[in-house]
């Protein structure tokens, strides 16, 4: 239900900082603002001005803060409401007391996500725009800001929209079969009907299938680095870590005892899985890290399989060579600077499939090199390609068993530059829409009634509104809301 009161909450984070931001939204926002600030040079607040003055208790005048106050009058303001904000100096007990005030003075603090909730209740943004909101928050790479800027630029609104209309297209199709089939006008041939169904069917699976490469955009690349003790497993990580300490994250994982490190490799994050487990002494690594390191290895999306040219092959290579098949990733045969014991062409004798980066991890100077094959293999796996020899360039000094030719470089070019959807939630309605249009293309073939096709039509057409909130309920908007902060 549409709550029609005025809302209240800090619009900054809690904690200490240089400005803090309280945010009123409702049809008392501006009377409310009147009573709790006193412009310094204006009796009246302009839309859209920014204003000097005083927040002041209005039961004993006291001044609490000098601050800047603005109105922004509705419809064109953020949640479609009267929304005034006061930026007053970033304390935690001001911030309090001012949303104290404004409580006092008649408004009700607001639930999680409430503003944004208002904004896409009144039409000044759709759901999917709304989501978007909460991913450009939690974004961690330039990739996921990209996916989510795109979003809540309505890019994903307007391709669901035009699939939705042509969906419609359809049942007005299937309309004049069900009103004037006693008369002799031409009507579109079923088999025509099944086309367009297919075209469709095509083109949502298209979309669907875009949320393996939008996760990846959005959540990073996770990476698990595998290969025997001593392999030199932990000076690979100190070296890909170590070379961008300034936007290193550490991640304590609070269900597993899993530590996560996440690397930029241009647009991209590199989530480096279960580096816990990696940096565990070697003894226990031998007991208790092999069935983690499998089980990491299976969640990874990439991996990175570690050998030690130095020492003749062992059953543990082997191994990790089997835990590679079919799987994208890059192998490092390291220790380069040492007398060599195998080569690459030893491990591709042993099967292993992954491109080959001759390595020294005691090297500072090579970790550029790492990089840049690993960004390759992000933009690979990323453009969906699992072909290996993607990339314009080959490196010189970097073994594939399989050269491909350069049509594959276009696509890694423009990976991530085509709409791509990034939530379950999204690929759900899809696949119901999907699901739907098949149905419906059997009925129109097997000839069935035009009311029993058009069932399913509309079906797909509200699977796929589902996806903006054209057709939403109290449910979904409470599931979605509920993940974002108070005061967004
Ligand atoms: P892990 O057990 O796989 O994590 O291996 P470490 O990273 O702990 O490395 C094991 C040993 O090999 C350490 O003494 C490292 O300094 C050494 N090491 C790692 N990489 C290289 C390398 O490229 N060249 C040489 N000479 N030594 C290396």
């Amino acid at each position: 239900m549409y709550a029609s009161d005025t809302i209240v909450a800090p619009a900054t984070a809690p904690g200490i900082g240089a400005v803090a931001i309280v945010r009123l939204s409702g049809p008392r926002a501006l009377e409310i603002l009147g009573a709790i600030f006193r412009p310094a040079h204006f009796a009246e607040l302009t839309p859209r001005m920014m204003r000097l003055g005083d927040v002041v208790d209005p039961a004993t005048g006291a001044r609490i803060d000098r601050a800047l106050a603005v109105v922004m009058p509705r419809p064109a303001s953020l949640t479609g409401e009267d929304v005034a904000e006061i930026q007053c100096h970033g304390g935690p007990f001001v911030v309090r007391r001012i949303v104290a005030l404004a409580v006092s003075a008649g408004a009700r603090i607001a639930k999680p996500g409430e503003f944004t909730r208002r904004a896409f209740l009144n039409g000044r943004i759709d759901l999917a725009e709304a989501e978007a909101v909460a991913d450009i928050v939690a974004a961690r790479s330039d990739s996921a800001l990209a996916i989510a800027i795109e979003q809540l630029s309505g890019a994903l609104s307007a391709r669901v929209a035009e699939l939705r209309a042509q969906v419609i297209a359809i049942r007005a199709h299937l309309e004049v079969e069900i009103d004037f089939s006693d008369e002799d006008i031409r009507l579109p041939s079923r088999r025509e009907v099944a086309a367009e169904i297919e075209r469709l069917i095509a083109d949502v699976a298209v979309l669907h299938d875009s949320f393996a490469r939008g996760l990846l955009m959005r959540d990073g690349v996770r990476a698990t680095i595998v290969g025997k003790p001593n392999a030199g497993k932990s000076s690979l990580l100190n070296l890909l870590l170590g070379s961008d300490r300034a936007i290193v994250t550490a991640i304590a994982g609070t269900t597993r005892d899993v530590i996560e490190d996440s690397v930029q490799l241009g647009p991209y994050a590199l989530v480096l899985n279960d580096t816990a487990g990696v940096r565990e002494s070697t003894d226990d690594v031998e007991r208790i890290g092999i069935e983690r390191t499998i089980r990491s290895a299976r969640d990874a999306d990439l991996l990175i399989a570690m050998f030690d040219s130095s020492r003749p092959l062992e059953s543990a290579d082997l191994d990790v060579i089997r835990l590679t098949a079919g799987r994208p990733g890059l192998a490092i045969l390291n220790k380069r600077d040492l007398p060599a014991a195998i080569s690459a062409a030893d491990l591709r004798e042993r099967g292993l499939g992954l491109p080959i980066l001759p390595f020294s991890a005691i090297n500072l100077d090579e970790g550029t090199t790492l990089r840049a094959e690993l960004s390759k293999e992000i933009v690979a796996l990323i453009s969906g390609s699992s072909l290996v020899g993607v990339g314009p360039e080959p490196s010189p000094n970097l073994s594939r068993n399989v050269t491909g030719e350069g049509s594959e470089a276009a696509t890694a070019a423009s990976a991530g530059n085509q709409i791509a959807i990034s939530r379950e939630r999204h690929r759900d309605a899809l696949a119901m829409a999907l699901a739907a249009l098949k149905n419906a293309r059997t009925s129109a073939l097997s000839l069935m009634p035009p009311e029993i096709v058009a069932v399913d039509i509309m079906a797909a057409a509200s699977a796929l509104g589902s996806i903006t909130g054209e057709v939403s309920g109290e449910d979904v908007l409470d599931a979605i809301f509920r993940d974002f902060c108070i005061g967004k």
